[in-house]
């Protein structure tokens, strides 16, 4: 890849441009700790631009038939297809993720185009009867502009998950991805309007905290949906407030994986094993806490531990097992987790700090890790450590699995790994997850199924078609006829 031809400009009514006052950020290449190229950095005169391009573009976007919306995000799913080596590398290099999961995530974002080039049209409202002479009926209108804030662990298909329902619902987009990585954003909305998406209805700025606190409180927005920090999402309610607008928040989970005694311990092993290699385990969705079934559990540890010695890390670009975590700051948040967990008595069964691998030296490499012994309501137990470090705690029963799985603030995914179904659905109705899953953690079509927190993993629900009550806002027309 020529990585020094990379693009770092962002992307304004259908042009790249550098942000007005000419600042920069690098961009870091986690594998090596270098930069590979320099992006601008937008503040509120660039995001105020960005603003006003897309609601100049908006009423002409919500006034199209909707068939040609269903064409054009068609079109851009076919272009992602086409062009997903070029996706997967620069997703690649910029996070840090091995290639195959990068391309993967191409196909991912893809398919969120598809998913909701194929709702597009059937944005249906409702006919409410009122007697004779009256009709009654409801329009779902779109929302104007929606902001779009995207978090650095997987760019491309967050992005996607939020802007193919938005344009679908014929919104207008501004999306601002994290200073870290999201590169493929940008290159996106370039796609995008080869697609035939109207200049200015799909907009990018580029930069940090005070480039997404310029958008998020921007008056010119009438949306929000974030997908980050529960801090910052905290903050974004807080200027969504200041204009009355509403916001979508998924804010990270520590979702349990509870495994009984009778299950397939083989695959729940190779569950787990994936969880830490799949973008090292920096995944709101990552069941990181492993609930072990007290008589389970020198069984599965042995299974688990075996697999995770296996794991090769590497550069993303060559395709490893495993690759760095995002940045220096993301690393030393997570080794200070891996030292708190070891002064609360947790034991590494593999790994437990920074690779000392000669080759690896440069970069944000943490070895994949497991620590047994992890008290309940530990800090390592409670908060949400983003990176490769699985955590095992165990329970003698039912009723102490879910209440270990319940005792965090958070909700977002649960897993459950048994055989007998009556204690899958005793678990899985008990817990105050968004989202179960049982004796299987991933599954092909999941962009149907709606997704989206419980507790303080946020609210509002993205995929599937629940997702469209996000982009729109509902009209009620009554007419007395008679
Ligand atoms: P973050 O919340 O700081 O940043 C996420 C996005 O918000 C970035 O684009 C960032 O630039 C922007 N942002 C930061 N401050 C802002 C503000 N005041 N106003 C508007 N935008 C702002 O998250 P992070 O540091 O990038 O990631 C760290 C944590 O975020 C992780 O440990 C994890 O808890 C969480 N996270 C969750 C998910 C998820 O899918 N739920 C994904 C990635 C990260």
């Amino acid at each position: 890849m020529q990585t020094q031809n990379i693009d770092g400009r962002m992307f304004i009514a259908g042009q790249r441009t550098w942000s007005r006052s000419g600042a920069t950020l690098d961009a870091i290449d986690p594998a090596t700790a270098a930069a590979f190229t320099t992006m601008a950095l937008a503040d509120s005169t660039d995001v105020d631009t960005a603003v006003t391009s897309a609601r100049a573009a908006f009423e002409g976007w919500a006034g199209l038939p909707p068939v040609r919306r269903v064409r054009i995000l068609n079109r851009i799913a076919g272009l992602l297809r086409e062009r997903r080596a070029e996706f997967a590398e620069l997703e690649s290099l910029d996070v840090g993720k091995p290639l195959k999961q990068a391309e993967d995530d191409v196909a991912a974002a893809a398919g969120y185009f598809e998913f909701f080039a194929g709702v597009a049209d059937k944005v249906f409202g409702s006919s409410i009867p009122l007697g004779r002479g009256f009709v009654d009926f409801t329009l779902r209108e779109p929302l104007g502009v929606s902001a779009q804030i995207v978090p650095w662990n997987y760019p491309l298909r967050l992005a996607s998950r939020g802007i193919a329902p938005a344009l679908a619902c014929a919104n207008a987009v501004v999306a601002k991805p994290a200073a870290e990585a999201g590169l493929s954003i940008v290159r996106l909305a370039e796609l995008a309007v080869e697609a035939g998406l109207p200049a200015g209805v799909f907009n990018v700025v580029t930069g940090g905290r005070e480039t997404g606190a310029a958008l998020s409180s921007h008056p010119g927005i009438n949306h929000i949906t974030f997908t980050g920090s529960v801090p910052t999402g905290i903050a974004i309610m807080k200027a969504a407030a200041d204009n009355v607008v509403p916001v979508t928040l998924e804010l990270g989970g520590k979702s349990p994986n509870i495994i009984f005694e009778d299950a397939d311990l083989e695959r729940a092993a190779a569950s787990s094993a994936t969880t830490l290699m799949q973008n090292s385990a920096q995944t709101c969705t990552a069941p990181t806490r492993l609930l072990l079934e007290r008589s389970a559990h020198d069984r599965f540890v042995d299974l688990l531990a075996q697999r995770i010695r296996t794991i090769r890390m590497g550069r993303g670009l060559d395709n490893p097992d495993m690759g760095p975590v995002v940045s220096e700051r993301q690393m030393n948040r997570v080794l200070g987790y891996l030292d708190a967990g070891a002064k609360d008595g947790a034991t590494a069964v593999t790994g437990g700090g920074r690779s000392t691998a000669r080759e690896l030296a440069h970069g944000y490499f943490i070895e994949p890790t497991l620590l047994d012994h992890v008290a309940r309501g530990s800090v390592l137990e409670q908060e949400e450590i983003f990176g490769p470090v699985l955590t095992v705690t165990t329970f003698e029963s039912v009723d102490e699995a879910i209440a270990i799985a319940n005792g965090t603030p958070y909700g977002l995914v649960t897993g459950i790994w048994t055989r007998d179904l009556s204690k899958a659905l005793t678990v899985a109705t008990a817990v105050k997850s968004g989202q179960v899953r049982v004796n299987a953690y991933s599954v092909e079509g999941s962009i149907g199924l709606p997704f989206g927190g419980y507790k303080r993993s946020g609210f509002g629900r993205e995929q599937g078609v629940e997702a469209l009550a996000n982009y729109t806002q509902v009209k009620n027309v009554m007419i007395n006829f008679g």
